[in-house]
C-alpha cells in the first residue's frame, strides 16, 4: 500500500530538529466521508481521515503534514505548509489535473507549490536540499516573513512584487 511508501519517503525530511509525528491512525471509506481529506494532531501522534476527495496526491500531502508540523518552518513560516505539502505530493505522484481552481485554493495551495518548485527546479534532490537550508535559515533568524521575502510570495495573498 502507498502510505507506507509515503511515509518512507518523507522520513528522508527529518533531522534532529524535525521530528516526524507518527501516523497512528488512517481512515480511508469512512461510512460518512467528510469532503476533505485531512491530517489532525493531538500534538504527539498524527491521524489522517480520508474524504470524498481521496487520491494518491492527498495521500501524499497529508503525509508530509507530519514532517512538517515539528519543524522550524512550521514555527516561522507556518503559512507555507500546504505549498511544501503540495510539492513533497507533486513529486511523488506528479502535478494533479489542471482545471479551473478557485483563487483561494490557489493561492493556499497551488501558488506556493509552484514558486517551491521554481526554485528547486521541480528536482527531489534539490527539494530536499533547500529544505533543509530553509529550515536552518529559520532556527537562525527567528523572523516570521523570512521565507515570503526570501521566495518573494505571500501564501494566501500572492507574490509581494504584485502587493507592494
Ligand atoms: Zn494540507
Amino acid at each position: 500500500m502507498t502510505w507506507e511508501h509515503y511515509i518512507r519517503e518523507a522520513q528522508h525530511f527529518t533531522g534532529p530538529d524535525i521530528k516526524f509525528v507518527p501516523i497512528v491512525e488512517i481512515t480511508l471509506r469512512d461510512p460518512n466521508p467528510v469532503p476533505g481529506t485531512c491530517w489532525d494532531t493531538d500534538g504527539k501522534t498524527a491521524r489522517i481521515r480520508g474524504g470524498t476527495d481521496i487520491t494518491l496526491h492527498t495521500m501524499a500531502h497529508e503525509v508530509f503534514h507530519s514532517v512538517f508540523h515539528n519543524s522550524p518552518l512550521h514555527r516561522y513560516a507556518e503559512h507555507w505548509g500546504e505549498g511544501f505539502c503540495e510539492m513533497f505530493a507533486t513529486l511523488m505522484v506528479g502535478h494533479e489535473a489542471t482545471g479551473s481552481i478557485p483563487i483561494d485554493y490557489a493561492l493556499k495551495y497551488r501558488l506556493p507549490e509552484r514558486v517551491i518548485s521554481r526554485v528547486c527546479n521541480g528536482d527531489y534532490d534539490e527539494f530536499v536540499s533547500r529544505w533543509f537550508r530553509w529550515n536552518q535559515i529559520a532556527l537562525e533568524c527567528r523572523k516570521e516573513g523570512f521565507l515570503d521575502r526570501l521566495l518573494g510570495f505571500v501564501p494566501g495573498r500572492g507574490y509581494l512584487h504584485a502587493l507592494s
